[in-house]
């Protein structure tokens, strides 16, 4: 069975971008693959973070996937800090990784030029995110577009790794949704929605409230065309709300542009916020059924356990490639 890995690093609220581009994929693909899904904590301070909310946020996390979907006896699911291996391995990677090709990242570009203290670490997360997934040989790894780029440099540093010390990583693939692959703010639909973002009145968090879900989609910007038709260019926040009810239907664009023909903006947000409301009022029961239990550690532990002894028997035969150790 080929495998499948997914994460989303816990820098701040798990958010229906996070949902539609991350965690759905991964739920429809764990009956055909063999799926890893990991929080990617070491990822998250890259900026900086407060520890007690990192901390809960972690919890969070996890019981955020199970909530939505992501089944404990279909998936591995583990910690990256609880296996020290990943960070070993990046820096393997690091001495492989030209400069001027980590230089090339759009997402470093991007963030770099919002923040005045830029880390090292911000510019070298993708070398980690390379050891992430080649570490267990995934095969595919389902990715928003904003990510395409680094699963790109994990293929060209398995290539690379292969190419001067013999077969040692599978070259993975990134999986990008047909719909979803890139929801947009609801205040500014030309700019991905993220979960980093200080603002949140154009981010819709996985756990927001009825209310606020409401209030943020009727107050999404459109345009004054008052025609609801896909067009990404001179129409990006109906576009944007379209693809949101497309890929939480599971239908096209196309279907979903039919079913609202000759409907005004405010009947058709009002239909969308029904819809987002629905769905994350589910998740959100489950999600507080799972914290109040032992579920997430008890998942953990025994995640940490598989993905420690995988990683030990990779990075010992990485080693003995290189030529490092005794
Ligand atoms: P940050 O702002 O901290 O980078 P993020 O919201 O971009 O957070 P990540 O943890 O970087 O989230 O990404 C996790 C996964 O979710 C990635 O596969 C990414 O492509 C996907 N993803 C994130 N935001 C969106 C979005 N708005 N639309 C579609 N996919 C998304
Ligand atoms: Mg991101």
């Amino acid at each position: 069975m080929k495998r499948l890995l997914t994460g989303l690093k816990p820098s701040g609220e798990l958010t229906l971008g996070s949902y539609i581009g991350g965690i759905k994929q991964s739920v429809k693909y764990q009956d055909s693959y063999d799926s890893f899904i990991f929080v990617p904590d070491l990822h998250s301070i890259t900026v900086p973070q407060d520890p007690i909310l990192l901390k809960e946020r972690i919890k969070k996390n996890v019981a955020l996937y199970l909530a939505c979907g992501i089944d404990p006896n279909k998936n591995t699911i583990y910690l990256q800090s609880d296996n020290l291996y990943h960070a070993n391995l990046s820096w393997i990677f690091e001495c492989l990784t030209y400069m001027g090709e980590a230089s090339r990242m759009t997402q470093y570009k991007d963030k770099a030029s919002k923040n005045i203290n830029v880390s090292v670490g911000l510019f070298t997360y993708p070398i980690l995110m390379t050891a992430d997934i080649l570490l267990y040989d995934a095969d595919f790894v389902p990715v928003g577009i904003d990510q395409k780029q680094h699963v790109e440099l994990a293929r060209n540093l398995a290539e690379r790794f292969n190419k001067r010390y013999g077969k040692t990583f599978t070259v993975p693939n990134p999986l990008i949704p047909e719909i979803g692959a890139k929801i947009m703010d609801l205040q500014n639909p030309t700019k991905k929605m993220s979960k980093s973002d200080d603002d949140t009145k154009g981010t819709i968090l996985l756990l927001d409230s009825e209310e606020v879900i409401r209030k943020k989609i009727m107050s999404a910007v459109t345009d004054s065309e008052n025609i609801i038709r896909y067009d990404v260019i001179n129409k990006p926040g109906i576009s944007n709300l379209l693809t949101i009810y497309s890929s939480l239907k599971n239908i096209s664009i196309e279907e979903a542009v039919l079913h609202f023909e000759g409907m005004n903006y405010g009947s058709f947000k009002h239909e969308v916020a029904d819809l987002v409301v629905e769905i994350l009022t589910d998740i959100q029961k489950k999600y507080h059924e799972i914290m109040s239990s032992n579920t997430v550690d008890e998942i953990l532990d025994k995640g940490a356990k598989i993905v420690n002894n995988l990683a030990k028997d990779k990075y010992e035969t990485v080693l003995k490639k290189v030529g490092l150790g005794r």
